[in-house]
């Protein structure tokens, strides 16, 4: 009943879903109460989890997030990166507006792993960006696949979302997938003196859309 209504809402929906949730549970955060979610997908290794809270339907447009996982960021709080601040003004703005969901994809450092990203690091340390730092190491720039991650939030029974997030790929892939872009929300967080030529090198070689001036 629930994914006929989500069909017809979401003409573009796929018929079947490659990821299944296996767990689900209640999650107290400093932040707000949340759902957890854990996913597996059908057709790799891949799990997902995704954090989200209050009525999620189809027909209301609905704040989300893909999150990449970033180790150094989310968990150390890493001031090379914003992903952990970003992930943080996330939740804090699902919880000011009382729903939405967040995807956490755990494909580290965009896809490349924890020891890749290590040496990437290292190779920035020596001078390198972001980008020159993955092409040095023989790796692509972004190797993240973003059509689980809209499958889950049909698996939540959304479709019409408004998507925190600065990454036009990032935008075209979730449309690519089906779901209904009604609004991209900006999430900025100020630059830490560290982060800033990451973040100059995501906007100016990555087309990230940031409105502040690095
Ligand atoms: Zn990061």
């Amino acid at each position: 009943m629930e994914e006929e209504t989500t069909t017809a809402m979401c003409p573009r929906a796929p018929d079947q879903l490659s990821v299944e949730r296996v767990a689900q549970a209640h999650l107290p955060t400093e932040i707000g109460d949340f759902q957890i979610a854990a996913y597996r997908s059908l057709n790799s290794d891949e799990t997902f989890v995704v954090l989200f809270k209050g009525e999620l339907q189809a027909d209301l447009p609905t704040l989300v997030r893909i999150h990449s996982q970033c180790l150094t960021g989310d968990v150390f709080g890493s001031t090379k990166c914003d992903c952990g601040r970003q992930l943080h003004r996330a939740m804090e703005m699902i919880e000011e507006e009382g729903r939405g969901a967040i995807v956490y994809q755990q494909q580290e450092g965009r896809g490349i792993g924890i020891v890749n990203k290590i040496r990437a690091y290292a190779l920035q340390d020596e001078g390198a960006d972001t980008v020159e730092a993955n092409e040095r190491l023989g790796l692509a720039v972004d190797l993240r696949e973003y059509r689980q991650c809209a499958e889950i939030l049909f698996d939540l029974g959304l479709c019409q979302v408004r998507v925190l997030s600065n990454n036009p790929l990032k935008l075209r892939a979730l449309e690519e997938a089906g779901l209904k872009i009604v609004e991209r929300v900006s999430i900025e967080v100020e630059p830490t003196e560290p982060a800033e030529g990451y973040l100059r090198t995501k906007k100016e070689k990555m087309g990230h859309l940031l409105e502040f001036n690095i």
